[in-house]
C-alpha cells in the first residue's frame, strides 16, 4: 500500500479512521494508533480516550466489587464469631471478591500486550 498523499512512498501503516495509507512523514501517532491528521486526528484520539475510560470503568467497577465482597466478607465472618450460622453472606462476599479479581487482572493481562 501506498501513502494516500505520497503516490511513490510506501506506507508504514493505515489511518485507524479512515483506513488510508501512511507514510512516515504523515503519520500521527496517537497513544496506541496511526491516524492521518486532519479530520482524522480528534475521531482517533476520541476513539482511544473512549476504549482507556472503558479500560478505566472496568478496573472501577472491579476494585469496587473487591470492596464490596470484603465488606460481605467480613461481616459474614464477624456474624459467624458471633454465633450466628448464616453462611449466605460469606459466599456472598467470597463470589464478588473473585468476580472482581477476576475482572481485575484480566484488564490488567489486556493492557499489557
Ligand atoms: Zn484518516
Ligand atoms: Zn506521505
Amino acid at each position: 500500500m501506498r501513502c494516500f498523499r505520497h503516490d511513490a512512498v510506501e506506507a508504514v501503516g493505515t489511518c485507524k479512521a479512515c483506513g488510508r495509507g501512511l507514510c512516515r512523514e504523515c503519520a500521527r501517532q496517537s497513544l496506541r494508533s496511526l491516524s492521518c491528521g486532519g479530520d482524522c486526528a480528534p475521531v482517533v484520539e476520541i476513539d482511544e480516550s473512549m476504549l482507556e475510560f472503558q479500560v478505566w470503568g472496568a478496573k472501577f467497577i472491579g476494585v469496587c466489587m473487591l470492596g464490596l465482597g470484603g465488606c460481605f466478607g467480613a461481616w459474614g465472618v464477624v456474624s459467624w464469631l458471633r454465633g450466628a450460622t448464616d453462611g449466605l453472606l460469606l459466599s456472598v462476599g467470597l463470589v464478588l471478591m473473585s468476580l472482581g479479581l477476576l475482572s481485575v487482572t484480566h484488564r490488567r493481562s489486556h493492557s499489557r500486550r
